[in-house]
């Protein structure tokens, strides 16, 4: 899996839960400021108003006071009760002299001050000249300083409200209403200097009730925020796990998917520190699998899929995996301690799954990668188990291939070979050579082969072994078989104008043509581009193409006979031969294969079976040419049995046109 898509995959999996968290942090901040504001603001908002009140009939107690002498206190007395009566918010109005001995108060009761605590407010929002005093003998509240009162937080905290509470004096709880409120005495210097104000206010619960309001309204938006982003949050976990289950579930089988097969195997290869075990990467698959489902259907076959993958999943071991791969392929990291016990294994399961359809015997192909420490790439490890299983070929049959180094080598050609081809072909690299066919009656010039070869910029010169059949797995071989036509049919062109002599070329017809119904005309209509007589150019079809779609091989046979042009079939012998299809088609030539000729133990019943096989060609009036002839016994053999032409090294080899033309243009 490449990087970028790993990437995207597990950015899927992950939530941003960061921006969740972060929200909430800051929602908590947010409400946070928001208490801490409304609760300094109103204290202070209700305290303030409370001591502007207070200073104000202070300061007006304090000029009557400096205005009469200590003797006529008594004269004022009536207008302080008055005022104390006018201003609800006046508890009670004391005069202390300047050493802070009491003179008179409203309703008889003064601070003690000895014991009395002066209370610190926030003295830049207060900005009073007033002294507040609360009578408690274990803290100073409030502290004065240049007639500006400070405030401390410190001792704020320390207040034991219970002890408050509890404390008949400093607290009292009217009957009327559950009313509770602070009674504080307000210091207020008289201007005379030797004559101190106090004026007794209170705090009450109503101011509180306001406050706790504000607190409790808070608190609460507080807990629907919170909880909301706890939902938000737990949801968003949820979702997590069910996208993660998702990204990991296997839509066929419903259990682990691939892409949990490479992270689980990724980090089992990386921590297995096991001296006594190694891992095998397994790419097992069912052989047949599409025409179990072609027979039996789609749904059927996936159903099969989940029987194996659960009877493989119940078969792993601690620290073992599985998971579905593609169709009905199976991975499998397997843990062994050599490579007998792995192939039992192997058997095993096979023999497992081979049981889930009893009515049924099934075949498995498996490829094995003995991996080494410290690999582990799982989709490459996997790669090389698969290419091993690749090698096995398609049969009915049990297999086990392990993966050598050459299998890698082939793999890697056979990307090469498809990266370059289609430049090659635009850059003509593939060139025509020619192998003459020579007539056994005068050994002279009789006909060609057109063979490809290519020549790679780098690579140099490359056989067609090497690329044929990666051409003919990948249909690369349809553009190649028209571009050789095409140069040949060029080629005849140039030499009829040229007024030569020629002979008819023959190009091979790979079988993976035979799918088209228009082949045949597919063909002449590229021969007619160059206006070349059809009989200058023989097709090589091969003996298989007669196992695939006969009937179009058939009609294709016969329209391009009846075209005019020249049709042999190739290879005859090799393989499975068929003498069917010598009844069934309409073949001008028969090649008979090279390998006949080849082999010291066969060669006498390979001569019997050529003689033969010539005899019944000329009784069904074909022309016949043997193929790689190789030396001149051969070529007396062939000449006795009257066989027509021959192909093979003791002539020549296949050449290039320039030699070719060189060497023939006598004849
Ligand atoms: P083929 O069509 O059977 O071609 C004959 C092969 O036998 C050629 O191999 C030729 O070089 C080789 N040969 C000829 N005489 C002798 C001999 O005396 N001894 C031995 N040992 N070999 C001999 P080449 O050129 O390597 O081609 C191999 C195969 O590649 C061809 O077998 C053909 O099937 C395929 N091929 C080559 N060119 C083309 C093409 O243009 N199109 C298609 N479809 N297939 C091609
Ligand atoms: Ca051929
Ligand atoms: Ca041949």
């Amino acid at each position: 899996m490449s990087k970028s898509k790993d990437k995207r995959i597990k950015k899927l999996g992950k939530k941003r839960i960061w921006l969740s968290v972060m929200g909430l942090v800051f929602i908590l901040f947010l409400f946070f400021c928001a208490i801490m504001t409304v609760l300094a603001t109103s204290t202070i908002d209700v305290i303030q108003r409370k001591l502007t009140y207070s200073r104000k009939q202070s300061e007006k107690i304090a000029q009557m006071c400096a205005e009469y002498e200590e003797a006529s206190f008594g004269d004022i007395r009536g207008t302080l009760l008055t005022y104390v009566d006018l201003m609800p918010e006046i508890e009670a109005v004391s005069i202390m002299g300047a050493e802070g001995e009491q003179k008179w108060s409203s309703n008889g009761s003064y601070p003690d001050m000895n014991r009395a605590a002066e209370l610190d407010f926030l003295t830049d929002m207060l900005q009073l000249p007033t002294r507040v005093i609360i009578e408690e003998d274990y803290s100073r509240m409030f502290e004065i300083e240049d007639g500006t009162i400070f405030f401390s937080n410190d001792i704020l905290n320390k207040i034991d409200y219970q002890q408050l509470m509890d404390t008949e004096n400093y607290f009292t709880t009217e009957e009327s209403a559950p009313v509770i409120y602070f009674k504080v005495w307000f210091v207020m210097p008289a201007k005379s200097g030797n004559v101190m104000v106090l004026n007794q206010i209170s705090l009450y619960a109503s101011d509180l009730f306001m406050m706790l309001v504000s607190l409790a309204v808070c608190a609460l938006l507080l807990c629907v925020f919170t909880l909301y982003y706890m939902i938000s949050f737990i949801s968003i976990l949820v979702n997590m796990h069910r996208t993660s289950r998702i990204i990991y579930t296997d839509l066929v089988t419903g259990g682990d998917n691939w892409l949990h097969f490479v992270k689980k195997g990724t980090s089992l290869l990386k921590h297995n520190r096991s001296n006594r075990h190694r891992y095998a990467m397994i790419h097992l698959k069912m052989r047949k699998y599409r025409s179990f489902c072609t027979c039996f259907g789609v749904r059927e076959g996936e159903e099969l899929i989940e029987k194996f993958y659960r009877a493989l999943k119940k078969q792993m071991r601690h620290r073992e995996i599985i998971a579905h791969h593609e169709n009905a392929e199976f991975g499998l990291l397997l843990a062994y301690t050599s490579k007998e016990q792995l192939v039992a294994r192997i058997e095993e399961l096979e023999n497992i799954l081979d049981g889930v359809l009893p009515s049924m015997k099934l075949y498995f192909g498996v490829g094995v990668y003995q991996i080494e420490p410290g690999e582990r790439d799982v989709e490459q490890l996997y790669n090389n188990a698969l290419i091993a299983c690749d090698m096995l070929g398609e049969e009915a049959e049990n297999k086990i291939a392990f993966f050598d180094v050459e299998m890698n080598k082939q793999k890697l050609w056979e990307r090469r070979v498809e990266d370059d081809m289609d430049r090659a072909l635009a850059n003509k690299e593939f060139k025509v050579y020619l192998q003459p066919k020579i007539s056994t009656s005068e050994e002279k010039l009789a006909g060609a082969e057109a063979l490809v070869r290519w020549i790679h910029p780098t690579e140099g010169f490359i056989p067609p072994n090497k690329f044929i059949p990666i051409f003919e797995q990948n249909g690369f071989i349809l553009k190649l078989d028209d571009y050789m036509l095409e140069e040949i049919a060029a080629q005849q062109a140039r030499w009829i104008a040229q007024g030569r002599k020629i002979v008819p070329i023959s190009v091979n017809v790979s079988r993976a043509h035979f799918t088209r119904e228009d082949l045949a005309e597919h063909i002449a209509a590229i021969v007619d581009k160059y206006n070349v007589p059809h009989d200058v150019i023989e097709l090589e079809l091969t003996e298989s193409a007669f196992f695939d779609d006969k009937k179009v091989l058939l009609s294709t046979v016969k329209k391009l006979h009846e075209a005019g042009f020249i049709v042999s079939m190739d290879d005859f012998g090799a393989g499975y031969s068929s003498l069917n299809s010598l009844k069934e088609l309409h073949i001008d030539v028969l090649k008979i294969d090279g390998d006949f000729f080849r082999g010291a133990d066969v060669e006498e019943r390979g001569m019997l079976i050529v003689a033969e096989v010539i005899d019944l060609a000329k009784k069904l009036n074909m022309k016949i040419v043997a193929e790689g002839i190789e030396n001149r016994e051969q070529v007396d053999f062939l000449a006795a049995q009257e066989c027509d032409l021959i192909q093979g090294y003791f002539f020549a080899k296949p050449m290039p046109i320039d030699e070719f033309v060189e060497k023939y243009k006598e004849q």
